[in-house]
């Protein structure tokens, strides 16, 4: 099916779809991901989003391979896990996500962290590395020694586009000193109780496009001081007023500001519902923006989800 969904330019001269599709789902997605994959690719999404920590890459090269889209027309996002940073480690991590994708290139390669964890292998098991005591062994490999072993893949041909993801500005601004080719794509936690206003405003100033990740807030993930997204009173509202459901305004309110969202789902009326294009009043984007002004919360804390007190996060906090 060709839907109307926009598309973003990147500065790697690929196009984005605005709308994509999320499959990191716990412990059954690796099993789900195949059937709903296939949902999502008659329903005319284009552009997918998955990672190695997921172990969904093979599900999702699967089902892509057998339909009858041409590889071309589809736009599959990866990345590199934190275990991987060491510069020696970047291009066997890759290839093993081409490997499991069983695709002859990635169309964007991304870093999942801007930090760096102990080595102990390439399979899904070496992967999980809290000790006895439940620490995680950060190690010291700055951001650009990875990037630069992620740029070679891109010479190499391995890989079109490489992007990053949990980035804060000043990450951004280092990166962007030191590196030779810039981030097409910063991957970020975005939904009305993390509106993003300054990172979106600084990306859009360097020609980095944002993709929202949770953009729905993960709703029945627990949501500590996440707002209930599906039931906040002013979304409620302005779904009444286009006749629309909450969830495809918050989708459609993401593609208003610029950047590419990508909800999961494996129930297949809603894949269909939630790839549904329209355009927004401005008023009614800056009336959700102003939901979560100023009191940022997030489902993906790295702090509390790693155990890591790390002050390379502090700007998270803000
Ligand atoms: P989302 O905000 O997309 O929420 C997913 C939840 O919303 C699921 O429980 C799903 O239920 C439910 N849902 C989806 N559509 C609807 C609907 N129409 N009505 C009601 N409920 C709905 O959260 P995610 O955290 O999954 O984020 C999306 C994607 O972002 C991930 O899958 C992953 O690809 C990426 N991501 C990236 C991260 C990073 O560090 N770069 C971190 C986290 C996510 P159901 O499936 O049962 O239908």
């Amino acid at each position: 099916m060709v839907t109307n969904v926009p598309t973003i330019k990147l500065n790697s001269g690929y196009d984005l779809p605005m709308i994509g599709y999320g499959t990191f789902g716990g412990k059954d997605a690796p099993h789900q991901v195949y059937d709903a994959t296939k949902v999502a690719l008659e329903a005319g999404y284009r552009h997918f989003d998955t990672a190695f920590l997921y172990e969904t890459e093979e599900a999702l090269g699967k089902a892509i391979r057998e339909s009858n889209v041409p590889r071309e027309e589809v736009f599959v996002t990866t990345k590199l896990w934190q275990t991987f940073h060491k510069p020696e480690h970047v291009r066997p991590a890759c290839e093993k996500s081409l490997e499991l994708l069983q695709f002859d290139y990635i169309d964007q390669y991304m870093m999942h962290w801007p930090m760096a964890w102990e080595f102990r292998g390439y399979e899904f098991k070496d992967i999980k590395v809290k000790d006895e005591n439940n620490d995680i062994k950060c190690i010291d490999v700055p951001i650009i020694d990875t990037w630069k072993a992620m740029e070679q893949l891109v010479k190499d041909g391995l890989v079109r586009t490489i992007g990053v993801s949990n980035f804060t500005i000043p990450m951004l601004e280092d990166l962007l000193r030191k590196c030779e080719i810039p981030p097409a794509v910063n991957q970020v936690e975005i939904h009305p109780s993390l509106p993003q206003e300054e990172l979106l405003e600084y990306c859009k100033s360097k020609g980095i496009a944002l993709t929202a990740y949770s953009p729905l807030g993960n709703p029945g993930y627990s949501q500590g001081g996440v707002i209930k997204t599906l039931e906040e009173p002013v979304v409620l509202q302005i779904a009444e007023k286009y006749g629309k459901t909450p969830v495809q305004i918050l989708l459609n309110w993401g593609v208003a500001r610029g950047y590419a969202v990508i909800p999961k789902s494996v129930t297949p009326s809603r894949i269909k519902a939630n790839i549904e294009y329209f355009k927004m009043d401005p008023a009614d984007v800056e009336a959700i923006t102003a939901i979560g002004r100023g009191k940022p919360v997030r489902t993906c804390d790295p702090v509390v989800m790693f155990g890591i007190s790390n002050d390379v996060f502090s700007e998270h906090k803000k």
